[in-house]
């Protein structure tokens, strides 16, 4: 070892030890030249502290350096003992009412979503608990390192800046107080003289480049030959290829080689190679050599040590300088303004740019601290962080160019702290008018997309990887301009006006650059060969997204900045289009005598453009105009005359025909990307400035310009002009059959105009184009939402628009319009919307997407039905328009709208085969209706005097005029009524009548213009219905009546299912309801019902009958039959373990004979109790073999079960099972063959028995033992007596059939390779033992749930369940017959000699640690294998007995032992019951053979009670055990809930109620036999305290206990950091919920090997606390992880909710989250039933993408 140490652990070098801080700074005092002093100091000591080796010695280290290096500057700068120095400046600081701390990695972080300026502004925990904003609405993250606390910011929050602690410093807060009067001139010189000096080196030396050689005044007189290769990180090579090439390079083990790689991922860079430059050079070449091949080589130095040496102590520098400006704001600023200072060189000089302009060249770690430092310093002090935002803005360009060709995050970038300067309103508007921030951001962000097309435009087709990586990078710069932007002046300068709209023109550059980007040309005849590139555009346009809605919202609060804004984005705009109608001659259109003149453009055959920003900024603009009335107020000022509607709607218009033409099947052959980019134009991360201002810019066009004529340029842009301008076009289709593709093309096409019509006067919300607010707008959505659907909190919010601050507004407005349903245990709480609000459902909505359009008719109309209403979904009332867009609604009546309308209609009524179609007329109809509500409303707002010009009702009644005598609109509608092919319709068509009259009937009333003469008609029209109305009333209503029974009929069955299906996947659903099916309890009074003994109720037989799942046969169960068998899991299990720390170490060694009371490793098996045929099962088996043995040679593919470990699912239920269980009758019926009268009594029993086991004993030494003599053996035969009616020589004949023996077999072998984990071995001797031991197991651990949850012991159990035990107890009773005599009789002996010494077995465990219910199921169920031979006549039934009241005896002995306290107060010292005065008695005794080692009680009461408390689970237990074995039907009181039923369970079992009398009765013999336990040295051990014993009753085992609000949580996690890389943080901080240890999850450091495999920290981990099943908590993903075994696992719903029930899985939300206690009892409650494996299985068969991840690895 010693020599392996050496060259690394070197005497401490003596000088180093003598240097006297004190003296050192006593010298530097007296130095004339200060700098050259303190140089030489360093010069000569840093190599002699830092790079001794190679491997760093950090604690040495610091040491060293604390002690020779800053001490004398702490010295120097204090003038005295630091010790005093530091903790004086202190007392005279006033601190800052900053906080200020720097988040780690992983630490929550809270921002309030009511007070926060924008969401960067965030809380520490410590902050947030005492701040205001803990009762707000607020939001909480988890921060990814970087950034710092915002309390005590006031330009930070709206309310609430401070939280206690920090408030406590404001009070004295003068504002600009210099904090350098609280120091001392000496003082400030001092400090000033240091830091300039220290602060100067480090920065020197860290931006030191040379590899070989110091600065001047640093280098050493002699250098030595001493050199580390330096590997650095870089973001290109994975961690594998680094950890390979290292191996190979400098010849490490992969351990050392993972270690190397971890450091250099964390802190930039590590020496991998200490030695002369010759061997350090080599390591290099090995390195750049492997690495260059496909990429850019890793970076790897050759550097002297000293560099490295000097280069550590300037961090460590760094880092000391934060420390110490922490005593004292003064320091601080001192420190701040020695950054700041210029040097010599002039611009740029300062310290503090010297370190940022290097910033990309600098290795991770030196970045981060120097990061943090300015965070400390110069970010803290509200002077100088303004002098440094100038400093950073001054940089901008130059940081900016070199983040973009660095490849480190940004994390990790000078660039990132923008966030911390810009966010700060001040700051920000500063750095706009001071320093043009907004330009130049915009104007370098230009400059890095240089790539344009002819037209100047962007082009990202055929980007190389490097373009597309500076792509990615260059986006960041549009979040600085969203920081620089999101807080709003509240007052304009005029300078500010000028650099804002200066920052405008150069956005509107960048915009014109993307305005027609990517054009696309309609593919005919072949498919598109390469897809074009167009996500590159969009990521651009939705980066952009709210930066341009933030323009838009800073051009709204000055209207001077607006009207300039306006007519610069027009201005751009007309450039953009100046060549629109050139070339080209225009081409006349004319419809009912209207022509417009436009140009010749088809968007099926020319360029069309999806990306239109600048006509959009403008439509955003010219909505503000309306919006702030200044459209009204200075008419004069704005360009209104040089606006061109044609113009203004011709690209949007084009762009929603392309839209059209794609959905009509136009635009096949283009491929999928367009498809996309149509997906993204009206997705909710889009559409608000795509989508949405293209339908506003047609509103502007439309409300400038003649509606007839924008209606022509439409229908020609839409290529519809030809069908609606030629009169008779309609009569086309009968000869144009042929064309069935064009003409449901073109059917396609006029419904989607007629749906662009329905949203130009429909869309009315946003605030500027209706007269509605912004909170209307948002109702209007979420109305349209719920209209689909209920929904959750989240999917409403990833519905709506988010604004710059993440906020929708929903929380603001959702009460008015939704009720809110609470989520149960499982599902979450759901919005619905009220019921008063469906009338403001728009079946037009435009943001619907055709699939939620045809689901929220659906759901309306299902609701009108249910109401009994009529189905009609007429368009809703809708609020007026502004005044700048009122004439939109002149549309509705103008010519060629009615002559639309009325060729549709006349098409539906002539009704020819498919030249029309119902969602044509459906819009039409729609259009109606808006029209008539239009009207409506003008009648009925109209002011006194005015005329109504809007006539819609006049214009509909008019016939059509000659030639074509066309019937009127309104005659149309009345034929339509009664059309049979249009019954869907009737409603809204009877609907549209109806209004119509109502209009009439007000237009009469006020009478104040001429009533057309159709109401005959319609009079005439209403009585010829009346009685047809009437019929059809009734019928209407027997059909509610039938829908509503067969929507009760079907609710029914549907709960149905629910329960049953509940029954299959639930182990243990006490519910009433699931009562067990088999319930064979004869008629016998209650009180005779005894489970076993002598006295055991005989039960008829019942014959019992069962069908196989698989072939469906009926079968009956007979002992001579074929097998029948249960589908079973069986698995390892430690939840009722009390000792997790103990595992089987060496399975093939180990004994299961005698279970520890601690439960530490049990066999649990489960059924989901459908039965099969043996031999159905194995066809089924073999077959699911070879399908997968198949299936994976072909696909490779995991599955959720392991064929190859004999795991199948059940084929009915999908249950994971790993064997079967044989279904059998009461194994005891068949073995009871002799009932004699007179019976031993215990004693009796015991020594017969140890009578017979002594002579097995002899005979079993006797085989053994080779003896040729055969005369000897028969000699020993004779001295040996063999008790009365002994025969060891007979061997019972086995009853059972071939096929049932053989899945006794079966099932055996799979408990004992499952249990044990061994290769199967079925003539293993521990077979058995484990098929007793399963069985004791599962028992004890249902019994336990029955337990816990207060349920009675027979109560009704679940079918499922009933089978399972019953087939495990009398499979495990049975197992014997197919196992070895001898072998079982062995155990018997060795079981019984733990009771009742026998000198062949001394080594036994003692008394203390033996489960006393495994020791019962292991002597009752090996006793046949003794009984057999036995024909003295004494019963099954008798040895049972007298082996439950034995091991009953040893049992209260354990308790009284171990559990028995005396409670101080409740001395009950009268002890005067039976029992009482028996068990005091019986301790008694215990104390005598113990040497009163006991402690004394003398209270009978407390040792009663204890014992009844400690042996009820035991009893329990066993009335469970014998009630299986013995089919003894379970007496009613125990199936009842309430008190412990002691009295019932003891006559149950045979037992007296006083069990102190099983002491009693055989006194002699029992207290020979306490005697003996009583002896061993181990139970001595424990009375003396050198040892522990696991006492009575046991508690139950709970998962760990989660705490109220997650965030704490969280907090936990982010203290934790890997225990394996010395204080690392840890990545993937994960709880496990069994034992409550934190693991350092899914990642390298934590990875450890398991049987020959690389696991993760948590498969590793289920391998000690859950023998392969573990349930944990992903703390930083909010999400429960379970585990079995390598290859399974699933992730579960975490047992959090927000306030709306739901959970946030990866915690993307943020909203504040807590414990749902019924959530967590559910997850205890799967671990408890053992079901955790199971429910994985039904995960990953639900959810294919479980069975892909490598779960071994988390
Ligand atoms: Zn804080
Ligand atoms: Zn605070
Ligand atoms: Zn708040
Ligand atoms: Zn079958
Ligand atoms: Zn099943
Ligand atoms: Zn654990
Ligand atoms: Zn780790």
């Amino acid at each position: 070892m010693a020599s392996e140490l050496e060259p690394e652990v070197q005497a401490i070098d003596r000088s180093l030890l003598e240097c006297s801080a004190e003296e050192i700074a006593g010298k530097w005092l007296q130095a004339t030249d200060l700098t050259r002093e303190v140089y030489q100091h360093l010069a000569h000591f840093v190599p002699k502290i830092y790079c001794r080796g190679p491997n760093p010695f950090p604690q040495k280290e610091d040491m060293l350096a604390q002690h020779v290096l800053l001490g004398p500057m702490e010295w120097y700068l204090c003038g005295e003992d630091p010790a005093f120095g530091f903790a004086k400046l202190e007392q005279a600081n006033k601190p800052s009412h900053l906080c200020g701390r720097v988040f780690k990695v992983g630490e929550p972080t809270y921002s309030c979503r009511d007070c926060a300026v924008d969401p960067t502004c965030v809380l520490c925990m410590e902050c947030f608990l005492g701040s205001v904003h803990r009762d707000h609405r607020y939001r909480m993250t988890t921060s990814g390192g970087g950034g710092f606390c915002d309390c005590g910011d006031t330009e930070a929050w709206k309310e609430g800046p401070y939280c206690q602690k920090h408030e406590l410093n404001t009070s004295e807060i003068e504002e600009e107080e210099d904090p350098l009067v609280h120091l001392s001139e000496d003082m400030i010189a001092r400090t000033y003289n240091i830091f300039a000096i220290m602060f100067r080196y480090a920065v020197e030396i860290l931006t030191w480049e040379k590899e070989n050689e110091l600065p001047g005044d640093l280098e050493m007189v002699e250098k030595s030959d001493t050199y580390y290769c330096m590997l650095f990180n870089d973001e290109v090579h994975t961690y594998e290829q680094v950890i390979y090439t290292l191996q190979k390079a400098v010849n490490c083990t992969q351990k050392e080689a993972i270690g190397f790689a971890t450091t250099v991922d964390r802190d930039g860079r590590r020496s991998v190679r200490y030695g002369d430059f010759q061997y350090c050079e080599q390591a290099k070449s090995v390195i750049v050599r492997n690495t260059s091949r496909q990429t850019k080589p890793l970076k790897v130095q050759v550097m002297h040590s000293s560099i490295v040496a000097h280069q550590n102590f300037g961090l460590k520098l760094l880092s000391w300088l934060g420390s110490i400006i922490g005593y004292s704001d003064g320091l601080r600023r001192i420190l701040c303004q020695v950054g700041l200072q210029e040097g010599p060189d002039g611009e740029n000089s300062s310290l503090v740019d010297r370190l940022m302009l290097s910033d990309s060249k600098l290795w991770k770690g030196a970045r981060s601290v120097y990061h943090q430092l300015f965070m400390s310093s110069l970010l803290m002090d509200l002077k100088y962080k303004k002098l440094f935002a100038i400093r950073f803005a001054n940089n901008y360009e130059r940081l900016q160019n070199d983040y973009v060709t660095d490849d480190h995050d940004r994390e990790f970038s000078i660039t990132d702290l923008s966030v911390q300067i810009f966010t700060v309103p001040s700051l920000a508007r500063m750095l706009i008018t001071e320093e043009n921030l907004m330009t130049i951001i915009i104007k370098t962000f230009m400059d890095h997309l240089k790539h344009r097309d002819a037209q100047g435009r962007f082009q990202f087709e055929r980007y190389t990887a490097l373009q597309a990586f500076k792509f990615r990078r260059v986006q960041s710069l549009i979040l600085d301009l969203k920081y620089v932007l999101i807080s709003k002046p509240t007052e304009w300068s005029d300078e500010l006006r000028r650099k804002f709209l200066e920052g405008f023109d150069a956005f509107l550059e960048l915009l014109k650059c993307m305005q027609g980007m990517d054009p696309i040309t309609r593919q005919v005849g072949q498919h598109i060969e390469m897809e074009p590139e167009w996500e590159a555009a969009f990521t651009l346009q939705m980066k952009l997204t709210h930066v341009i809605s933030m323009m838009q919202d800073w051009c709204a609060l000055d209207e001077k900045v607006l009207i300039e804004a306006y007519k610069k984005c027009l201005a751009v705009l007309m450039h953009c289009h100046s060549g629109f109608t050139d070339g080209e001659q225009p081409i006349t259109l004319s419809i009912c005598g209207h022509s417009v003149e436009t140009i010749r453009y088809c968007v099926s055959q020319e360029k069309v453009s999806i990306h239109l920003p600048v006509s959009r900024l403008l439509a955003g603009l010219h909505v503000l105009l309306s919006k702030s009335e200044v459209a009204y107020k200075f008419p004069e000022l704005l360009p209104l005359s040089e606006l061109s509607p044609p113009m203004l709607i011709e690209h949007p218009l084009r762009c929603l025909v392309l839209c059209a033409q794609v959905h009509a099947g136009m635009w096949r052959r283009n491929g999928f990307s367009l498809v996309n980019q149509i997906y993204y134009y009206h997705n909710v991360k889009c559409r608000r400035e795509m989508f949405d201002k293209d339908i506003v810019m047609l509103q502007t066009g439309v409300s400038m310009m003649d509606p007839n004529h924008f209606l022509m340029i439409m229908l020609s842009r839409f290529e519809l002009y030809q069908i609606f301008s030629t009169p008779d076009y309609g009569k086309r289709f009968s000869s144009e059959i042929t064309h069935k593709d064009i003409v449901q093309q073109n059917n396609t096409l006029i419904e989607e105009m007629l749906y662009l019509i329905i949203m130009l006067v429909g869309e009315r919300f946003s605030p500027g184009v209706g007269q509605v607010n912004a909170t209307d707008e948002i109702k209007r959505e979420i109305i349209h939402q719920l209209s689909i659907r209920p929904m959750a909190h989240s999917e409403l919010v990833k519905s709506l628009p988010e604004d710059e601050n993440k906020e929708t507004g929903m929380e603001s407005v959702i009460e008015a319009v939704a009720s809110f349903k609470k989520p149960g245990l499982t599902g979450r709480g759901m919005y619905e919307l009220k019921s008063e609000c469906a009338k403001e459902f728009n079946l037009y909505f435009y943001h619907f997407s055709r699939a939620e359009q045809s689901k929220a008719e659906e759901a309306q109309r299902k609701l009108k039905r249910q109401n009994r209403e009529d189905t009609a979904l007429p368009p809703p009332v809708l609020p007026p328009f502004c005044p700048l867009f009122a004439s939109l609604v002149n549309i509705l009546q103008s010519d060629v709208m009615l002559c639309i309308m009325g060729t549709i209609l006349q098409w539906a009524v002539e009704h020819n085969g498919y030249a029309w179609s119902e969602s044509m007329l459906q819009r039409v109809l729609h259009l109606i209706g808006m029209a008539l509500q239009e009207e409506k409303q003008h009648l009925e707002n109209v002011m006194e005097e005015h005329v109504v010009t809007f006539t819609f009702t006049q214009k509909i009644s008019k016939p059509g005029e000659a030639p074509n005598n066309s019937p009127s609109i309104l005659a149309m509608l009345e034929t339509l009524q009664n059309a049979p092919y249009l019954e869907v319709h009737k409603d809204m068509i009877r609907w549209i009548l109806k209004t119509f009259n109502a209009i009439k009937k007000i237009r009469e009333s006020s009478s104040t213009s001429p009533v057309a003469e159709t109401e005959g008609t319609i009079m005439e029209e209403s009585s010829r219905d009346k009685d047809k109305a009437e019929r059809k009333r009734k019928a209407e209503i027997a059909r509610l009546r039938r829908e509503k029974i067969m929507a009760q009929m079907s609710e029914m069955q549907r709960h149905f299912i629910d329960e049953n299906k509940e029954l299959f996947q639930q182990t243990l659903e006490l519910d009433a309801s699931t009562s067990a099916v088999f319930d064979n309890s004869p008629v016998v009074s209650d009180m005779t019902l005894t489970a076993l003994g002598p006295a055991q109720t005989w039960v008829p037989e019942q014959r019992q009958f069962v069908t196989c799942i698989l072939c469906q046969e009926e079968q009956e169960v007979k002992v001579e039959s074929r097998a029948m068998v249960l589908a079973a899991f069986v698995q390892r299990s430690t939840v009722l373990s009390k000792n997790r720390s103990k595992f089987i170490h060496d399975p093939d060694k180990y004994d299961p004979l005698f279970m520890h009371p601690d439960l530490s490793c049990g066999t649990h098996t489960g059924s989901c109790g459908h039965v099969m045929h043996a031999h159905c099962w194995q066809r089924y088996f073999d077959s699911v073999q070879a399908k997968e043995q198949r299936r994976q040679q072909r696909l490779r593919l995991h599955t959720s079960y392991d064929v190859e470990n004999g795991e199948f699912l059940c084929p009915l239920c999908e249950c994971l099972s790993n064997t079967v269980i044989p279904l059998l009758l009461p194994p005891r019926n068949i073995f009871n063959r002799l009932n004699f009268s007179d019976q031993p009594n215990l004693t009796q029993w015991i020594r017969t028995i140890s009578l017979q086991i002594k002579a097995l004993q002899v005979l079993r030494k006797e085989e053994s033992t080779p003896t040729t003599a055969s005369s000897k053996k028969s000699e020993t035969m004779g001295e040996l007596q063999l008790p009365e009616g002994f025969r060891p020589d007979f061997h019972p004949k086995n009853p059972y059939s071939e096929s049932i023996k053989e899945m006794l077999t079966t099932f055996g072998t799979a408990t004992y390779k499952v249990g044990l984990k061994v290769h199967p071995n079925e003539e293993d001797p521990r077979v058995p033992i484990m098929c007793w031991s399963s069985c004791a197991y599962t028992i004890q651990s249902i019994e336990r749930i029955l337990s816990d949850e207060d349920k009675p012991l027979f109560g009704p159990l679940p079918c499922r369940l009933d089978d399972c035990l019953r087939s495990l107890t009398r499979f495990a009773a049975a197992h014997w017959t197919v196992a070895s005599l001898s072998v079982v009789q062995g155990h018997f002996c060795k079981l019984f000699a733990s009771l009742v010494p026998n000198k062949n077995h001394e080594d036994l465990p003692c008394i203390l640690d033996i489960d006393v219910f495994h020791l019962l199921v292991g002597l009752v169920l090996a006793f046949p294998a003794l009984q057999c031979q036995d024909f003295s006549g004494i019963s099954l039934g008798t040895g049972d007995l007298h082996i439950f009241h034995l091991v009953t005896v040893a049992h209260i002995v354990q308790i009284l032992l171990t559990s028995c306290t005396e409670e101080d107060g409740m001395d009950q010292e009268n002890s005067t019951g039976e029992e009482e005065l028996a068990v005091l008695a019986l301790y008694k005794t215990l104390r005598q053979y113990t040497g009163s080692a006991l402690k004394e009680i003398n209270s009978g009461w407390h040792l009663w009670r204890s014992v009844k408390a400690g042996i009820m689970p035991f009893l329990k237990c066993s009335a469970l055990f014998f009630h299986y074995l013995n089919g003894v039907p379970s007496p009613s009181e125990l199936e009842a809930t309430g008190t412990s039923h002691f009295e019932h369970l003891c006559h149950y079992l045979s037992l007296p109620n006083n069990l102190i009398c099983l002491f009693q009765e055989n006194s002699e013999m029992v207290n020979s036999l306490i005697e003996s336990w009583c002896h061993n040295s181990e139970v001595k051990r424990y009375l003396e305290g050198q040892r522990d014993a696991i006492s009575y009753p046991r508690e139950p085992n709970k998962l760990i206990d989660l705490p109220e609000d997650y965030s704490s949580l969280i907090n936990q996690a982010s203290n934790f950091s890997c225990p394996k890389s010395g204080g690392d943080k840890s990545r993937a901080p994960t709880l496990c919920l069994v034992c409550g240890t934190l693991l350092c999850s899914q990642s390298y450091c934590c990875q450890t090997e398991l049987e020959g495999e690389d696991v993760g920290a948590c498969t590793a981990h289920t391998y000690s606390c859950g023998s392969g099943v573990g349930i944990f908590l992903r703390v930083r993903e909010c999400q429960v992880l379970f585990l079995a075994g390598k290859t399974k696992g699933c992730f579960y719903a975490p047992p959090y909710l927000d306030d709306y029930g739901e959970t946030d899985q990866g915690l993307r939300r943020g909203n504040p989250l807590h414990l749902c206690k019924e959530r967590f009892k559910k997850i205890q409650k799967l671990w408890q039933q053992h079901s955790i494996t199971e429910e994985i299985g039904h995960a990953q068969e639900a959810n294919q993408t479980f069975v892909g991840i490598d779960w071994q690895h988390l």
